[in-house]
């Protein structure tokens, strides 16, 4: 009998008897068969579907239990493919209340089923995934709460995940941090924006560690805010030698400024205490001079020869003095930058031979021969005094570092370069000081020869501030050789044109 409410009603629908066979079916139901109607009825129920225990096996099942829950039914559709259905059965009852057939009501679940397994099987991916993460990951809900931890977290806060979801995992952050921690979270969920925080969580031995937690917004295949993923990872170590690093910076700072104010307050002591004992110095100088000058003069050396001594001895000790003083004083320049050098047109030959004069005697009562080879002009623009004093602070260490032995001395000049070289035989200087002792109160092993140690750091400052260089090679025991190379004219490559007396003679 033919119902139009049933055979058009919008869902699928059929009828069979207690044999089995399909009786009734509607135009939904054929449709969602992909068959006709008249193909339908009168077939066995169980014939529509597969063999199998999705199939046949649950069909069998529904007809029996009469009550059937909702079985979830595979199919061959009459397009020839595998469809899903989900039926409701339950059975028509005659006057008699025994039953005469069942009604059944069926959906076509294809597409659910497909997106449901797609998404379990995305989450198990992800299950794994994160349980193999080598960090600490969550998941939350839109409505903030946390639905999963990933293995790591679990371990980590030694909770399991039922303690864990919802809001449980706020019991392991740390009481002063947990206002901030909500805070930055919940306001990350209302402006669905990415977040990164540090707090401390308690880990499974009680101890509350750093953590620095970064959660991203995520969202479904729909497109629709889904909530968000977090990592944590454990920063205490990193943060503990963070805080090492910032303490140990500071307390460097500290002393370096220190060691800059200390170095600033010796810098002023030496140009103070030099200037102080050079006054009084230089006075002495004068009146011992006159004196000695006197006592020869006057003979009297030979009334009393022993006060000439004396004086002669207290002449030269306030000459060591002075070359004391002074080197301190050169010192306390170059340390405030007020080194400056008298520069005029001079003859470095000339300066030569004058001071290998004054230092013959000294030489003579050492013991060293000097043997000198001096070009006989070597014109160029130099601060005469201090050229002197190159040369002599280096004879005067050949002298002391080599007594007894000969001293070669070579003064050349080739093109804009004069080379001054002051070799000794002495007992030279070890590979590991060749480069020290031409620093500042810096001496090599020789304590017992007397001296500040300021020599060769002073030539060094005055050999570069004429724009040239100082080397020293040696071998212990066997002398050292120093070579100085000075540029003749600073401010050209080429000699300029000299007055005819002022050439070298070629
Ligand atoms: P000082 O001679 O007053 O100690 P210098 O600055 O002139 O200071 O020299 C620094 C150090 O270099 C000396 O203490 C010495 O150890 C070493 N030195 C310098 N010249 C020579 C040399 N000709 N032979 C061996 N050692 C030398």
């Amino acid at each position: 009998m033919m119902n139009p409410l049933y055979e058009s009603a919008p869902v699928a629908h059929l009828e069979v008897d207690l044999d089995g066979l399909i009786c009734r079916v509607n135009d939904v139901g054929a449709a969602a068969f992909g068959r006709a109607t008249s193909h339908l009825v009168g077939k066995p129920l169980v014939s529509l579907f597969p063999d199998g225990p999705t199939g046949r096996a649950r069909v069998r099942h529904l007809l029996a239990g009469l009550e059937a829950d909702a079985e979830e039914v595979a199919f061959v559709h009459g397009d020839g493919a595998e469809r899903w259905v989900r039926m409701f059965g339950w059975p028509v009852r005659g006057s008699d209340g025994a039953p005469r057939a069942i009604q059944i009501i069926f959906l076509d679940i294809t597409e659910q089923r497909r997106l449901r397994l797609e998404l379990e099987g995305s989450e198990a991916r992800f299950r794994l995934l994160g349980d193999s993460a080598p960090i600490m990951l969550w998941i939350a809900g839109r409505d903030a709460r946390c639905w999963s931890f990933n293995q790591r977290w679990l371990e980590f806060t030694g909770r399991p995940m039922e303690m864990e979801v919802g809001d449980g995992w706020v019991e392991g952050v740390h009481p002063e941090d947990l206002q901030h921690c909500m805070d930055t979270y919940l306001t990350a969920f209302v402006h669905r924006r990415d977040f990164r925080m540090e707090y401390r969580l308690r880990r499974a031995d009680g101890q509350y560690r750093w953590i620095l937690d970064t959660g991203l917004p995520h969202y479904g295949l729909d497109g629709q805010f889904a909530g968000f993923i977090g990592s944590c990872i454990d920063i205490t170590d990193f943060k503990e030698a963070n805080e090492s690093l910032r303490i140990m910076k500071g307390q460097l700072e500290r002393r370096v400024k220190e060691a800059g104010v200390a170095i600033q307050a010796r810098d002023e002591f030496l140009s103070i205490a030099s200037h102080e004992l050079r006054t009084p110095l230089s006075a002495l100088v004068l009146q011992l001079a006159g004196l000695q000058k006197a006592l020869h003069a006057e003979q009297l050396q030979s009334l009393n020869g022993k006060l000439t001594g004396k004086v002669d001895k207290a002449v030269k000790a306030t000459a060591r003095l002075t070359t004391l003083v002074d080197n301190l004083l050169d010192v306390s320049r170059i340390a405030s930058g007020r080194l400056q050098l008298q520069l005029e047109t001079s003859d470095l030959a000339d300066v030569a031979r004058d001071l290998i004069e004054r230092v013959t005697d000294a030489a003579r009562r050492a013991g060293c021969e000097l043997r000198c080879r001096i070009e006989p002009r070597i014109p160029g623009v130099w601060d005469r005094v201090r050229l002197e004093q190159i040369l002599d602070n280096l004879i005067s260490n050949a002298m002391k570092y080599g007594p007894g032995h000969p001293i070669e001395v070579t003064i050349a000049a080739a093109g804009n370069t004069a080379t001054i070289s002051v070799r000794d035989h002495g007992i030279g200087i070890a590979k590991e000081d060749l480069e020290r002792i031409f620093g500042r109160f810096e001496r090599a092993s020789t304590r017992n020869y007397g001296g500040l140690g300021l020599g060769l750091y002073i030539t060094r400052q005055l050999v570069e501030t004429h724009g040239g260089t100082i080397q020293v090679t040696s071998e212990p025991g066997a002398g050292a050789l120093f070579v100085v190379q000075l540029p003749r004219w600073p401010e050209a490559r080429t000699a300029p044109e000299l007055p005819p007396e002022e050439r070298a003679p070629r």
